[in-house]
């Protein structure tokens, strides 16, 4: 899948940088040795204030600042890999402790819609153990909206990223060759148009109270969505059915 991704968007004339986590051996624990220099708070090291200052002073980890470089140039990022426990490998979403750095990827007056990521789009392409049945509403594993809200949400919306509708191949490993090569085919063919695809909806931050009011709905948008079938997110379900496919369709989303 990303040597696919990286032909078919070549082809297409993009420049494509990559990070090969495993090639690079990259260190997932976020800690200390994160910054050089004397901490802010030595006795009480506050690991998102210290690496925002460190940022700021040009004193975070190498490896760090080269992931940080890489994503500054990029338009789109793909996030390739298998899922492990409902989630991303450990190594994956170290990177995104490490390099999301406070500053550099998101701020509290800064988050969602008003993201510092809020020009560059990104998608997660990944594989399963599962076939699709068990994804869905009344599958062993729950629906599969409910389990990408955390990272297109948490992370990826949070940072500002416009999320495209995940790749997902569902029990890659137990489906015919054939099939595996068809995945691949219409992978690379998604890539060819991919940079005009709408995102996945997100309410914007102007729906929300800012910190005073605790982040909450403003009331009036609660008011004008109440007549409404379903959840306007799987997040804010506000009670109601939640939306189908919001998650893995940007079609989807308007309902
Ligand atoms: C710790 C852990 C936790 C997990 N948690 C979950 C979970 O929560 N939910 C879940 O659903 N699954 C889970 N799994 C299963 C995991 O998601 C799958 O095993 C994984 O997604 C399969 O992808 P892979 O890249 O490892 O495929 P592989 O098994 O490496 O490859 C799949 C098949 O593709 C073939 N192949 C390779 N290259 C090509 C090519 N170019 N063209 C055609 N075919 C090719 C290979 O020969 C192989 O038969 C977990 C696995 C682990 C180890």
């Amino acid at each position: 899948m990303k040597e696919s991704a990286v032909s078919a968007l070549k082809k297409k004339g993009w420049n494509v940088i990559e990070s090969d986590l495993y090639a690079l051996k990259f260190n997932p624990v976020a800690s200390r040795d994160d910054i050089t220099g004397k901490p802010t708070d030595p006795d009480h090291f506050k690991y998102s204030a210290e690496t925002a200052q460190a940022w700021k002073e040009g004193r975070l980890a190498k490896d760090i600042v080269e992931e940080q470089k890489k994503l500054e140039k990029a338009d789109l990022v793909i996030f390739q890999f298998p899922v492990y426990w409902f989630g991303m490998p450990a190594i994956m979403k170290g990177w995104l402790d490490r390099v999301l750095t406070l500053g550099f990827a998101y701020t509290f007056q800064t988050m969602f819609s008003e993201g510092l990521f809020k020009n560059k789009k990104a998608l997660l392409s990944f594989t399963t153990g599962g076939p699709q049945s068990m994804y869905t509403p009344s599958g062993t594993n729950g629906d599969m909206n409910v389990i990408l809200w955390p990272i297109q949400n948490g992370i990826l919306n949070f940072c500002g990223f416009k999320v495209l509708e995940p790749q997902i191949l569902y029990a890659v490993a137990h489906v015919p060759q054939e099939a595996r090569v068809g995945m691949l085919k219409s992978w690379e063919k998604r890539l060819e148009t991919i940079w005009d695809e709408n995102p996945v909806k997100f309410l914007p931050l102007q729906d929300f109270e800012g910190f005073s009011g605790g982040f909450v709905l403003k009331k009036e948008v609660e008011e004008s969505l109440s007549e409404s079938k379903y959840a306007p997110t799987v997040g804010q379900h506000l009670g109601k059915p939640l939306p189908p496919d919001s998650q893995v369709k940007a079609e989807c989303s308007k309902l």
